[in-house]
């Protein structure tokens, strides 16, 4: 298993077989050593920094109906909210003073922010916080529309592919959402000159090692700037409220993995992991982790941005508990910086096998 592991890291390539081998294996020494090469490729790119991002959750409001999300056009239990661009602008004033350096503007996909309402609210956060990364991640848009608010200001976005299989695609979202127009977006914009974010859930329904084989081929091929990975977590109400969340383990397994194919790649430890395992950020990290997003949203939204069951919303992953999660963080002999975070170059130097 070792020798696959070092392969891996060699060639910065997998083989259907070994994702295989890694994902099914119970030998704990191989899979300490996978986390162990990712981490220290992690460091060798950022040293001991980890990046910190001010998630603001604009809009629950969705017009798509994807069957795994909480926030989906069919909850009726949703009670749904939009903030204002004052409310925005006062998140990113808490999180300029918590030493957040980028702000990632997230949320449903809702008809009601045209670009007529979003650019204004763009240019707003670029001009008050020039020092600042912006990050978007509201969905499947024009590429006009992209490229104005690329324009406004924004330097990020963040559109997880879901899944790089077609037919997976179509049994995890209705009919009428398109796999081929999620990947065009991807592909308008980086053309853009966006760093972009694309990932997928781990655990999602109907996941298959060929289906993740295939998100593998394609984050290596895309070259993305980010990955974002985390573990479905099953939501009451949605057509997949009963089958089992993703397991911490094998997202664990394949945060190392996705290190190791893009030693670079800025690489978060989501809050699903979090919500999952008590100790699923620090887990995330050592595994070759080197974001963390906690949530800047006013706090009375919080709870309303239910994409899955039990989200953590009111614990250290609320941006105001910074120090508790530097703390937290400091176990892994890592720490939160006040950094704009931007990829690093790959200087291309091998991290040595042990
Ligand atoms: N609307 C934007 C989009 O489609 O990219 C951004 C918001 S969307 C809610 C953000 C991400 O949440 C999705 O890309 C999906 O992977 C994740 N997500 C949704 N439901 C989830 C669930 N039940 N468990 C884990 N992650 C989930």
């Amino acid at each position: 298993m070792k020798t696959a592991i070092d392969h891996i890291a060699l060639h910065r390539d997998i083989t259907l077989a070994e994702l295989a081998g890694l994902l099914s294996t119970d030998d704990r020494e191989a899979i300490q050593y996978l986390h162990d090469r990712a981490h220290a490729e992690a460091q060798r790119v950022y040293g001991n920094k980890i990046f910190m991002r001010g998630l603001i959750e604009l809009t629950n409001h969705c017009k798509n109906d994807c069957l795994y999300c909480g926030i989906r056009r069919s909850q009726q239990s949703v009670s749904r909210y939009r903030l204002t661009q004052e409310q925005i602008l006062d998140c990113c004033q808490q999180g300029y003073a918590l030493g957040f350096r980028t702000f990632v503007m997230q949320g449903g996909e809702d008809a009601w922010f045209t670009d007529e309402r979003l650019v204004p609210i763009v240019e707003a956060v670029r001009h008050a916080y020039p020092d600042c990364a912006i990050t978007l991640s509201l969905g499947e848009r024009s590429r006009e529309s992209y490229q104005r608010l690329y324009d406004a200001g924004a330097n990020r976005y963040l559109l997880r592919h879901e899944t790089a299989d077609a037919a997976h695609y179509a049994r995890l979202h209705p009919a009428e959402m398109s796999w081929e127009h999620r990947m065009q977006c991807l592909r308008d914009l980086k053309d853009i000159g966006f760093q972009v974010g694309c990932g997928f859930m781990v655990g999602s329904p109907f996941q298959t090692v060929e289906t993740l084989y295939r998100d593998l081929q394609f984050i290596r091929a895309f070259q993305p700037a980010m990955v974002g990975i985390g573990p479905f977590i099953p939501a009451t109400g949605t057509p997949f409220a009963d089958r089992p969340a993703g397991g911490v383990e094998t997202t664990l397994r394949l945060l190392s993995v996705i290190r190791l194919l893009i030693p670079n790649v800025l690489l978060p430890a989501t809050t699903a992991l979090g919500t999952l395992h008590p100790r699923g950020r620090e887990l995330g990290i050592l595994a070759g982790a080197n974001v963390v997003m906690p949530n800047l949203s006013p706090r009375e939204h919080r709870k309303d941005y239910s994409l899955y069951d039990n989200k953590l919303c009111t614990g250290d992953e609320a941006a105001e508990c910074r120090v508790c999660l530097d703390r937290r963080i400091r176990t892994t002999g890592s720490q939160l910086v006040v950094d704009r975070g931007d990829q690093a170059k790959d200087t291309g130097v091998e991290t040595p096998a042990y």
